[in-house]
């Protein structure tokens, strides 16, 4: 069988690997459909970041690493010791691996471990880009019959963004902000939508992302560019601006506008990772009294209630797959188009299966 796997920057390849065999605790899976994204991007042009140069503490594996952490697939095996999944079963996977042992792991925080690794980037054999994997049976979440396998593979961008509210003191009928709508600013839309939020007012500069952005729930769009921008924002919100900014683009002039257009009292919750560090007006949280955190990832219920919202219908993502490639394409039609045109492609889908 054969997996997509990173063996350097800008070295991708489609190894022929040994089948794995499943454990008595463990799940055997053909992944279907696996997203790439924007962590996935970074490794490729200048990592390796996060993938282990050197035997990762938790997993032992390093460099060559299977690639694919947001995927669907279908179950072909349990282990022993299961009997609530069976093959067949179309599944999603939740890729965070953890010591459970560490401060944050028992406080809660799993997400947020002292040795963490994923699915997809710290494994030699286990990702969503090779046709079988074996998978702990506490990593895998059963797909309601009215999310497709496509959806499926969008569970775990959703549930960054999903973790990112969650996180925030956001309440039903706040207004908020989104700065940025590229993949995870287009899940944070979804979610605060699903969420019941008042205005979702969106500040992104591609045309061809605004649209995205209304399709999937944005009340308000604003180009920041527009030199009234902060008043425009305010104006939206009551005069006084919205309870929550989610910053997705991680940009100097997002945080500004978030700093500014937002109301006294105001959340600003930090999803993106910078380029660059930005400075932080200080002055304006003060005198707003104005709170800014941050936000890693998301934790398993996070991807258990975005499988019930997907399910119930509340998230409807579907306007986010941009296109559907095999994985003799991953490379050509995934990895370097996403590279050459991040302004009018959201998620690019490997089907990773031959059939
Ligand atoms: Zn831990």
């Amino acid at each position: 069988m054969r997996a997509l796997r990173y063996h350097g920057p800008q070295d991708l390849r489609l190894d022929a690997i040994d089948e794995p065999t499943c454990g008595r605790d463990q799940v055997k899976l053909n992944p279907e459909f696996a997203g790439i994204c924007g962590t996935d991007l970074h490794e490729y042009l200048i990592g390796p970041l996060i993938i282990p140069s050197e035997p990762h503490p938790l997993t032992g594996e390093k460099v060559p690493v299977t690639l694919g952490h947001e995927f669907s697939a279908t179950v072909v095996e349990v282990g022993s010791e299961i009997s609530d999944i069976r093959p067949g079963d179309q599944v999603a996977v939740h890729p965070l691996l953890y010591d459970s042992t560490c401060g944050p792991c028992k406080r809660g925080q799993p997400n947020c471990c002292a040795t963490s690794a994923s699915i997809g980037f710290h494994a030699s054999t286990t990702g969503g880009f090779a046709q079988q994997i074996v998978v702990p049976r506490e990593n895998v979440f059963k797909l309601p019959p009215t999310v497709s396998l496509e959806e499926g593979a969008l569970i775990e961008p959703i549930a960054v963004a999903w973790h990112a509210v969650e996180n925030s003191p956001f309440q039903q009928g706040d207004d908020a902000l989104v700065v940025g709508a590229g993949p995870v600013g287009l899940a944070v839309i979804q979610v605060l939508k699903a969420r019941g939020a008042g205005r979702i007012v969106v500040s992104e500069i591609s045309t061809r992302r605004r649209e995205l952005a209304k399709e999937l729930g944005a009340t308000h769009l604003l180009d920041p560019r527009a030199p009234d921008v902060v008043a425009k924002c305010k104006e939206i919100c009551d005069g006084e601006g919205p309870a929550i900014v989610l910053d997705a683009a991680g940009v100097q002039a997002g945080l500004d506008l978030a700093l500014n257009a937002s109301r006294v009292g105001a959340t600003i919750v930090n999803i993106a990772t910078w380029k660059e560090q930005p400075r932080l007006n200080t002055l304006a949280l003060l005198l707003g009294e104005k709170k800014y955190i941050g936000t890693l990832v998301h934790v398993k219920e996070d991807f258990a209630e975005v499988i019930e919202a997907m399910g119930s219908g509340l998230i409807q993502p579907k306007a986010m797959i941009s296109s559907v490639i095999p994985l003799d394409d991953a490379v050509e039609k995934g990895f370097k188009a996403l590279i050459a045109d991040k302004d009018s492609l959201v998620k690019v889908l490997v089907k990773v299966q031959d059939h």
